[in-house]
């Protein structure tokens, strides 16, 4: 299966990283401050439907597993990103995705991260995977904190 899931992967990362467009001034801070090395490499595209690697029936079988498969909104493919149109702007949902990038490079291939994303929500479920739970956390700490300005310096007066 995993081979199958690598191609699938590395083909959206390709489309998204062609037709996408680039993270906003707002977007490139975050992906700083999650971590991320290359911000600018990434893309999102933004589509009615995300697609899934799996055919409809077991697609079917995967969401009683919990999983939002065929109506998730959004997916990450390391530096491309698929976001759905309904939810194009939401900023927890980029900010989410923009942590998996970063987990993906931190795995530093895609065979690492996707054995391991696979076998985490495989073995304890989407909802309590580790990779999605860090995902939820540090998109909401990302986003609550990333509008506070740095501390303004002091000014240091002579007399
Ligand atoms: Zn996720």
């Amino acid at each position: 299966m995993l081979p199958f899931v690598m191609a699938w992967v590395r083909y959206h990362e390709k489309n998204a990283l062609r037709y996408g467009r680039k993270l906003n001034d707002t977007e490139i801070n975050w992906a700083k401050k999650i971590g991320i090395t290359h911000p600018h490499k990434i893309r999102i595209l933004s589509l009615k439907r995300i697609p899934t690697p799996i055919p409809h029936f077991i697609e079917k079988i995967i969401q009683k597993l919990g999983f939002p498969a065929g109506n998730a909104s959004g997916m990450c493919m390391r530096y491309g990103i698929y976001t759905r149109q309904l939810h194009a702007n939401n900023k927890s949902l980029i900010a989410h995705e923009l942590v998996h990038t970063h987990q993906y490079e931190r795995h530093s291939s895609l065979w690492n991260f996707l054995k391991l994303y696979l076998t985490e929500t495989m073995m304890l479920g989407y909802a309590n995977a580790p990779l999605e739970i860090e995902a939820n956390n540090t998109a909401e700490s990302t986003i609550a904190t990333a509008h506070q300005h740095p501390p303004i310096p002091q000014k240091i007066t002579h007399q």
